[in-house]
């Protein structure tokens, strides 16, 4: 017998596509508090939202007689026609939050309209709702909502422990303070406060707030244009990098999204700079038409269809390829640690003679250069361990590794050519003979025609052996051996890659097995051929792997390593 489900049910069900854990309901609530213009918004969490999440703000509040209907699903100030759905100004417009929760949660409602006199409160308790009164309240409204799920064991039965519940809603509450600037916002949980973000606080200093110093240090500024739309925000050099995406925040319209296509297009954009494997940190900010996205594609809004998703791609990977290039991708230093722990004064084992006191105003007497790096003198650098260049910098010094800088300027160089038709190919006067398995011959007959762009001369020879003729002009110290067992562990990788990403492939392994490499020892002109081409590049911070080629120390490192300062 087929029969219709009561309101209640139906109100049940539906509530969890939008309730799903309390992040859910601290999302939504404060999502509210938004779209009522509040410019402060207080978050109160206990067990991590399971016992309480209470959201207060000094919005629009809602008119005594509207109290009821707020409750009510499909009930919402927001959407008045069809025609509105194509500029939503506002985070909900379905009318079915509020009464979602309500549904599976204990829900007081309190609240001031502007203009009222007085504000008015209602509570509503496993989904049927008591008639509205009088309450005390300066502005603004105040929810609270306790006990998700109460009701229903078979969901609170799927929450998790606490800390991790809390976790969800940190999240959640932080996604909405990063985009929502100008509004100050404050979390607590069990009375502690755990964040705060000023109502002034510039993105950059939301983002130190929310993810911490490390992060906001690393922050490079990215910003594009196209028709299409705009891209601003940051990311975080590629030494950040994490092993999931959970650090790339992406916002359309200032709505936090989980977009493939738009991480990818990210993803591209650091190309050059991650190893595969490896996520970006970002916090990017799409603008475009709202009519030309979708954000009605599930209840919770996460998921987004773009229209003109390839002029996005296109803005969003080069804007942050840009950002990357501009960026200065040196690693800073490790934190130094002074290699003894500091000797209070009075417990020095020896009397060490007071140093003479520096005269103030009055330079020293000093032999030799000035102390100060001005351009008096060029800066210098050092080959050590053959391995590493050790540079002077203006501000302290580098460590380069020698065989990532060489790779870099050897991959742009043999992309170049590549990209311009072919890599100009030298004969070798004797050709190398290698042992080769069968199916590697295979492999490299059916790649062959790449190959020859990538300037190599490769043959089989016979059926166990392979002979390379010609290798690239511009890799004069080739290890063709070395190169080869590359190329087949390519190939036993599985199917063929196509051929731009073979090609791309090929120029990196050429562009590492050209290089020098640790152990050689450099000519002075060597090193400063090495430098100077690697500073015409329009970046040379990581190799082709995309490791970094260089760490810098400053002389405030040093300083604070030495407890000079
Ligand atoms: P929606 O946000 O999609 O309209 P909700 O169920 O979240 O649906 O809210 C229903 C209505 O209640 C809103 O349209 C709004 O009028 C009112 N409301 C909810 N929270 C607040 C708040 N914090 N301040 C002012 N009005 C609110
Ligand atoms: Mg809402």
């Amino acid at each position: 017998m087929i029969r219709r489900l009561p309101s209640e049910i139906v109100d049940r069900i539906a509530a969890g596509e939008v309730v799903e854990r309390p992040a859910s309901v601290v999302k939504e609530l404060v999502e509210n508090a938004l779209d009522a213009g509040a410019r402060r918004v207080e978050v109160d969490l206990e067990k991590g939202g399971k016992d309480l999440v209470r959201v207060a703000d000094d919005g629009t509040g809602i008119p005594f007689e509207e109290l009821s209907l707020a409750l009510e699903s499909h009930a919402t100030s927001k959407l008045r026609d069809f025609e509105d759905f194509d500029h939503l100004a506002t985070y909900g417009f379905r009318g079915e939050a509020l009464a979602s929760i309500a549904a599976v949660a204990s829900v007081r409602l309190v609240s001031r309209a502007r203009a009222a006199d007085e504000g008015g409160e209602i509570e509503a308790r496993e989904g049927k709702v008591a008639a509205p009164r009088p309450a005390a309240i300066p502005k603004g409204t105040l929810v609270e909502v306790r006990d998700l799920f109460a009701q229903v064991p078979a969901r609170r039965k799927f929450l998790r422990t606490d800390g991790a519940e809390l976790a969800h809603s940190i999240d959640g509450f932080v996604r909405l303070a990063l985009a929502a600037e100008g509004v100050e916002f404050v979390l607590r949980h069990e009375g502690r406060p755990l964040h705060r973000f000023p109502a002034e606080a510039s993105l950059a200093e939301r983002i130190r707030e929310a993810f911490g110093r490390e992060t906001a240090e690393a922050l490079l500024p990215v910003s594009g244009r196209a028709p299409a739309g705009t891209l601003e925000g940051f990311v975080a050099a590629p030494r950040l990098s994490r092993a999931d995406a959970s650090r790339l925040l992406l916002f359309v319209d200032g709505r936090f999204v989980r977009d493939r296509a738009l991480a990818r297009a990210v993803r591209e954009g650091f190309h050059d700079f991650l190893p595969g494997g490896r996520f970006p940190v970002g916090f990017l900010f799409l603008s475009v038409d709202p009519a030309t996205v979708d954000p009605n594609v599930h209840p919770t809004k996460v998921e987004v269809r773009l229209l003109r998703a390839r002029e996005i791609f296109s803005l969003v990977a080069g804007a942050v390829r840009e950002a990357l290039r501009r960026g200065d991708l040196a690693v800073p230093a490790p934190t130094l640690r002074p290699i003894a722990e500091p000797v209070a004064v009075g417990e020095a084992p020896f009397p060490f003679p007071e140093p003479e006191p520096f005269a103030v105003g009055k330079p020293r007497a000093r032999e030799g250069p000035p102390l100060s790096l001005a351009t008096e003198r060029s800066l210098r650098t050092l080959q050590i361990h053959d391995a590493y260049l050790v540079r002077e910098t203006a501000e302290g010094f580098e460590v380069i590794d020698q065989h990532a800088l060489h790779e870099r300027i050897l991959l742009e160089d043999l992309r170049g050519q590549f990209g311009a038709g072919s890599v100009e190919s030298q004969r070798l006067l004797v050709p190398e003979v290698f042992p080769a398995a069968r199916a590697d011959l295979g492999f490299l007959e059916s790649v062959a025609s790449t190959l020859a762009s990538a300037g190599l001369g490769i043959e089989t020879f016979g059926e166990e052996e392979v002979a390379v003729r010609a290798v690239p002009a511009c890799l004069r110290r080739l290890d063709a051996g070395a190169l080869l067992r590359d190329l087949f562990d390519l190939a036993r990788r599985g199917e063929a890659p196509p051929r731009e990403a073979l090609a791309e492939a090929v120029l990196e392994r050429l562009a590492c097995r050209g290089a020098v490499m640790a152990g050689d020892r450099l000519e002075t002109a060597e090193i400063e051929a090495l430098l100077a081409r690697g500073a015409a590049l329009p970046h040379d911070a990581t190799c082709a792997h995309a490791r970094p080629t260089r760490i810098r120390f400053t002389l405030a490192d040093l300083e604070k390593a030495f407890q000079r300062r």
